[in-house]
């Protein structure tokens, strides 16, 4: 190396350090309890904030084990996000054990929860207009906590609702090539309620709203059963679930699986469904494609007589 060569290889912030911290103050640290929020989070925020999230892409935030690294990371958060519902029932013990005494916003507050007695179902994120009201609530709180952003981030909540708006007219169009009775799909967990409120869907899943029992072999058999009465269309498996559950119910009623579809996580950056946006839409795609070759199946399989 010669010495020009040299100088130019010489970092110049060595030179300065207080410069350069003076003009970069500390970012807003937000951390989102899992990815599919994270995402909306880092959406509204902009270069106000950096964004990260606990339980990560294709990873199952019901069941999800905290690391020592998340206590570290929430002990220097100035924001915490997380969905509400009793969905993340690992986060109150998470946030009071890590010292972090700043705000917990819930960003499905305000929403009506779909119901089981006392329980809720806490996949509100799966209704794009649900999603909105998240994006509201995030809104909210990064106006709160960065005032000198709030401009910059109300413009850029707006401009992202009004993306949502149109993915929602997209999904509506994309079911609407579906006969409403024919609208029956199994997913291997009951994750994708709201989205059958938003556009006529019936659901059946063997397991639940989480993930952590499997159904008990009575329980099975009655699903199958059902399968059967209601002649459901197609079968999903999830990126956070075994996929083998599903396709035993498929072997066993000859319903065609048909595809994955992405429920409680993204998928990891670079695939189909690592953003929000674009894992709505690969579900809604997914779903009617696979309705409309079913519904296409039956038609050619039914004897003329
Ligand atoms: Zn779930």
């Amino acid at each position: 190396m010669n010495r020009r060569q040299l100088l130019l290889a010489t970092p110049v912030v060595a030179a300065a350090p207080w410069r350069v911290s003076a003009q970069a103050p500390r970012k807003l640290q937000v951390v989102a309890s899992f990815s599919i929020l994270a995402d909306i989070v880092r959406e509204v925020a902009g270069d106000a904030a950096d964004v990260s999230s606990l339980v990560g892409a294709n990873a199952d935030a019901h069941v999800y084990e905290p690391r020592p690294s998340d206590l570290q990371r929430l002990a220097r958060a100035d924001l915490v996000v997380v969905n509400g519902l009793g969905f993340e029932g690992w986060i109150e013990r998470l946030v009071r054990t890590s010292g972090y005494r700043g705000p917990v916003v819930v960003a499905s507050d305000g929403i009506t929860p779909r119901r089981l007695g006392r329980a809720l179902d806490p996949h509100a994120w799966q209704s794009l207009v649900h999603a909105q009201r998240y994006v509201d609530n995030v809104r909210a709180a990064l106006e709160r906590a960065a005032p000198a952003q709030a401009a910059q981030v109300r413009a850029r909540a707006a401009a992202y609702t009004a993306r949502l708006v149109e993915l929602d007219a997209e999904c509506r169009a994309a079911f609407d090539t579906v006969p409403r009775e024919r609208r029956r799909i199994i997913s291997s967990h009951d994750a994708f309620g709201y989205l059958g409120d938003a556009y006529g869907l019936t659901l059946l899943a063997p397991r639940g709203w989480s993930t952590d029992a499997d159904p008990s072999a009575a329980e099975f058999a009655a699903l199958i059963r059902q399968v059967r009465q209601q002649q459901a269309l197609a079968l999903f498996v999830e990126n956070i679930s075994d996929r083998r559950l599903v396709e035993r119910i498929a072997q066993e009623t000859g319903a065609r699986v048909g595809g994955t579809l992405y429920s409680d996580a993204l998928s990891l950056p670079g695939t189909e469904a690592d953003s929000y946006l674009r894992l709505v839409r690969h579900n809604v795609q997914t779903i009617s494609g696979a309705l409309r070759a079913a519904l296409t199946a039956a038609a050619s399989a039914t004897p003329l007589r």
